[in-house]
């Protein structure tokens, strides 16, 4: 339920209901997060302590430089290519890019032949990111679409992009699949309804979660997730190609209803408030791990992000920086921070880690040992 004046989300919405019908959840979703006017990443700056929520590279610094020594490393994987674009989706502040510059430049030749470059949708997260990197990088480039992405060898990395991305969701009834849809009424009240599933999407449920599915259960589908890893595919048939992919979620399809929405800081109805909360859902990792697959990529991964950042010199980079600090509240924070990262009771365990390459990519740093 919502109140709404006329030039409101809810009532774009119930115009747009009225003229078409229920909207599917995917294009509620879309609407809240990236309307042009009312979009929910559109106009804010939703991290830290004054917005709704915070992420890994605004925890902790680390976050961003292990990242950052990832893809040096994985570029050498790549027999060092005098030319590399470092492509970061939905760079939020630009504080992951930022890091992992600095960090990239400890590496002789890398940072030299790295061109970063912010695929981003929010004008206002935009400024923030220019902000950001305007003193520390000044040959970065933005664009909105990776496939503005000049040819050439490429790597990928995007930090709790995909849990933004929007989904579809099913319900298995008496009557079979059929699709969760938002209705909006003139007064602006949201009701979830059902209508039925075309047979395309019907086709992209699993048998694995079909064989299996009780009345009442829900399925959720990412098309915009698939669609990235299918672009994905095609350009490493032409050019070296490593994606980075670290969100939450599950490791297998799976049924489960999880759509969430986040409103300063606290947990929010996601319908109220349309525009006004970060609405999420887990990202299905099995999914992106097939349609990868699908698209001729090598799929290392999912890996729990604690053991990921460990592989990776987490514990010995905190230690040498604490010890550097002479004050001892700082030094706290940059310990409680990479365990808040690690720690499987924190983010450790509940985010993933999945890494997909082309042809002729080495196996990525911390996912060798997965491979044996
Ligand atoms: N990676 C950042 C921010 C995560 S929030 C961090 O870890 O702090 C999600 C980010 O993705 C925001 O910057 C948002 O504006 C951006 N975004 C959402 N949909 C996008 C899309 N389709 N293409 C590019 N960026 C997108």
């Amino acid at each position: 339920m919502t109140g709404q004046d006329a030039g409101s989300l809810a009532a774009r919405l119930a115009a747009r209901n009225a003229a078409f019908g229920p909207l599917s959840i995917a294009d509620y979703m879309d609407a809240c997060l990236a309307d042009p006017e009312h979009g929910y990443y559109k106009r804010r700056d939703p991290f830290g302590a004054s917005g709704d929520f915070t992420t890994a590279p605004e925890i902790s610094q680390i976050f961003g430089e292990l990242i950052g020594l990832w893809c040096a490393e994985v570029w050498r994987g790549m027999g060092s290519p005098a030319q590399l674009r470092l492509a970061e989706i939905g760079p939020g502040r630009g504080t992951l890019m930022a890091d992992a510059l600095r960090a990239a430049a400890s590496v002789p030749g890398f940072r030299t032949a790295l061109r970063p470059l912010l695929v981003e949708t929010s004008p206002a997260l935009t400024a923030i990111q220019q902000d950001r990197l305007a003193a520390s990088a000044s040959d970065a480039a933005w664009l909105g679409s990776l496939e503005d992405v000049p040819d050439g060898a490429m790597i990928v990395v995007a930090n709790e992009l995909l849990d933004a991305l929007p989904i579809r969701q099913f319900a298995f009834t008496d009557a079979g699949w059929r699709e969760r849809c938002v209705a909006v009424a003139g007064d602006g009240r949201f009701t979830v309804c059902l209508r039925d599933a075309n047979a395309a999407a019907l086709a992209a449920i699993p048998a694995t979660v079909s064989g299996h599915a009780r009345e009442g259960d829900i399925f959720e589908m990412r098309s915009e997730a698939d669609a990235l890893a299918a672009q994905l595919g095609r350009r490493a048939a032409k050019h070296p190609l490593a994606a980075l992919f670290i969100d939450y979620g599950h490791d297998r399809s799976a049924i489960g209803d999880t759509l969430q929405a986040v409103r300063r800081h606290r947990p929010a109805d996601p319908f109220s408030h349309p525009g006004e909360c970060d609405l999420t859902a887990h990202v299905d990792f099995g999914a992106l791990a097939r349609s990868a697959r699908d698209a001729g990529l090598e799929v290392h991964g999912p890996m729990p992000q604690g053991r990921f950042l460990n592989a990776l010199g987490l514990a010995q980079r905190a230690s040498r920086l604490m010890a550097g600090m002479d004050d001892p509240a700082k030094a706290s924070l940059i310990g409680s921070g990479a365990r808040r990262l690690a720690d499987p009771g924190q983010m450790g365990e509940l985010f993933r880690v999945i890494s997909l390459t082309g042809p002729h990519v080495a196996i990525p740093p911390a996912f060798e040992e997965a491979a044996q």
